[in-house]
C-alpha cells in the first residue's frame, strides 16, 4: 500500500494505492485521481525542464543568453531523471534555435524527445 497526495488539481486528495498487479486506488475524489495514483505507483514519470549550453553562431552571442531552455515532450521514468539532467547539462545547442526545435529526438530509446522552449538567437 502506498499513500500519496494527488497533484492533478488543487483539492489534493490523499490517495491510497494497493500493490500491483491490482493497483487499486481509494481516497480519490474523481476518476483522474485513480489514473494518477495508479500511474504514480506503478511507473512514475516526470516531465523534465532544464537548460542546455548555447553554442554561438557566426556572429557570436550578441545579446543572446548563453543557455537554451528545454523540456521533454512527455514524462520520462522518474528513476532516470537525473541521468537525463546530466545529459542535458553536457549538451550544446548551436544558435539560432526556435521554440519547438528538437534538441534530442528519442532519448535513449524512450520515445521521449527534448525540445527548445523559446527562440534564442
Ligand atoms: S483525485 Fe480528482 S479531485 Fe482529488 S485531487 Fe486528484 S484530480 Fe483533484
Amino acid at each position: 500500500m502506498t499513500e500519496m497526495v494527488c497533484i492533478v488539481c488543487p483539492r489534493g486528495c490523499v490517495l491510497s494505492v494497493s500493490d500491483g498487479p491490482e493497483w487499486g486506488v481509494t481516497g480519490n475524489g474523481c476518476a483522474r485521481g485513480a489514473v494518477y495514483g495508479r500511474s504514480e505507483a506503478e511507473a512514475p514519470v516526470r516531465t523534465v525542464t532544464a537548460t542546455c549550453a548555447a553554442i554561438a553562431g557566426p556572429g557570436g552571442f550578441g545579446e543572446n543568453p548563453r543557455r537554451v531552455p528545454v523540456k521533454t515532450t512527455a514524462g520520462v521514468p522518474k528513476a532516470r531523471v537525473a541521468e537525463l539532467a546530466r545529459t542535458l547539462l553536457a549538451t550544446g545547442v548551436r544558435l539560432p534555435v526556435r521554440a519547438g526545435d528538437t534538441i534530442i529526438e528519442d532519448w535513449e530509446g524512450t520515445g521521449v524527445a527534448v525540445v527548445a522552449t523559446r527562440d534564442v538567437g
